[in-house]
């Protein structure tokens, strides 16, 4: 017998990737009855294939195998935006259903085209200087231009700070180049060095009919580019958080195609806001809805793409005490990655820390081996005010850096 389904028609989402976004979001559908397969080298054996018990074995950039996808599938969507854009464009052309648009994720995926996108945008999207760095006299006419050090930066194939370069002076440049070029086959752009006060992070959710919700504007803490923690509501005042949700707004505006989107912002020291970066899905700055929200980050990128009620982006408020004022809820999240020298137990220090937390959350994605950098993890904190999400983080933290170094 068919088992029933709170959709009124069994959904299908094919989702491009299997990481840990996908491992989370087919979490996310297993509680909605939505089924997932994924698209991923690893196919079963990766971190969402391993969850969603179905999968297509193959790259997210192979045209053949995404077509296979779509095949067995009701909507396609990413959990990564470093696929084959131009097939989900096709795809779309053809009348299937894709979310976000591929248009949407090549413009995403180059992230110098990306800066163009939002620089014409009439100012509503504010962007610190950036420029096109064809060779190494282009870095030093920039240098000349903002002084150094400045951000090199791979236009395509970025993650975790991977295609990042900070240039420290004139005499760096051409090593520089060379290196994150590789020799000259991949293209590079410069950003002048942001000398923020914050990193600040919103979500944005567009259902595929046009309808958005934003969640809590967040602040986020980097290791050598790397997002490392995150701590919500951002201890910011009230002008700066309306003001980065609605730059975030602003941008997302300006793209097509459903689902969630991850804004990351610079807020600088005369309280004004750049973007930095938009990523296409899910992001690692939402993880704390996981635990803190109505409807998580996974759940509501499914009800994007499906086309669903979207549900409340709020933080659910902590139990009602007899003394006022009410508690404000407050969330903070640490990531969980792989120690310097891949050694399992100290990359689970911190992990092994929480499980004796109360208000602590851990959420493993199932990968090996603990390499350096890598994002074995994460742990989730609730807490009623900052000072307490932020003693116990540091505690956590304070376990987990000692793995890095
Ligand atoms: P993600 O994993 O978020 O996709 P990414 O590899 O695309 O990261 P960016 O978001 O461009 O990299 O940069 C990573 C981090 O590097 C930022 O979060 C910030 O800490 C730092 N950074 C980036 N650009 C600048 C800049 N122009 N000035 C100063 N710091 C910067
Ligand atoms: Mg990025
Ligand atoms: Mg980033």
């Amino acid at each position: 017998m068919e088992p029933i389904n709170i959709l009124a028609n069994q959904r299908h989402v094919g989702c491009l990737g299997g990481g840990q976004l996908g491992r989370m979001m087919a979490q996310a559908a297993s509680r909605l009855g939505v089924i997932m397969t994924t698209l991923d080298p690893g196919g079963l054996d990766s971190p969402m294939g391993a969850v969603c018990g179905k999968a297509v074995t193959g790259s997210f950039t192979d045209p053949v195998k995404i077509r296979e996808l779509a095949k067995l599938v009701d909507v396609v969507t990413v959990e990564i935006e470093h696929v084959d854009a131009v097939v989900l464009a096709e795809l779309e052309a053809e009348g299937i259903a894709v979310h976000p648009s591929g248009k949407t994720i090549m413009l995403i995926q180059d992230k110098y085209a990306q800066k163009i996108h939002l620089s014409k945008l009439g100012g509503a999207v504010p962007l610190g200087d950036f420029c096109e760095i064809p060779d190494v006299a282009a870095l030093l006419s920039a240098g000349e231009r903002w002084g150094y050090p400045i951000m090199l930066k791979a236009k395509k194939n970025a993650y975790d700070g991977r295609g990042n370069l900070p240039v420290g002076s004139a005499v760096e440049a051409a090593s520089a180049f060379a290196t994150l070029s590789n020799n000259g086959k991949e293209e590079l752009y410069a950003e002048r060095w942001c000398l923020f006060t914050k990193e600040l992070a919103v979500m944005v959710a567009r259902s595929a009919s046009g309808v958005t919700v934003s969640y809590p504007v967040v602040e986020m803490t980097a290791i050598d580019s790397q997002l490392h923690t995150v701590l919500v509501p951002a201890s910011i005042d009230e002008a700066a958080l309306a003001l980065a949700s609605k730059i975030a707004s602003a941008a997302i505006a300006s793209l097509s195609g459903g689902g969630i989107f991850g804004v990351e912002l610079f807020l600088m020291p005369d309280g004004s806001a750049l973007l930095n970066e938009i990523a296409p899905r899910p992001h690692n700055s939402g993880h704390y809805t996981m635990d803190s929200c109505h409807t998580d980050q996974f759940e509501m990128h499914l009800r994007c793409v499906l086309d669903l009620p979207l549900g409340s982006a709020e933080m659910k408020a902590r139990a009602r005490r007899r003394t006022l004022p009410r508690p404000v809820p407050v969330a903070a999240m640490l990531n969980v990655i792989g120690s310097a020298d891949g050694s399992l137990p100290k990359t689970l220090a911190s992990v092994q820390r929480a499980l004796t937390m109360p208000s602590a959350s851990i959420h493993w994605y199932g990968k090996s081996p603990p390499k350096a950098k890598r994002k074995m993890g994460h742990i989730n904190v609730t807490a009623t005010s900052s000072a307490g999400a932020l003693a116990m983080l540091s505690t956590l933290q304070g376990l987990a850096d000692q793995t890095q170094a």
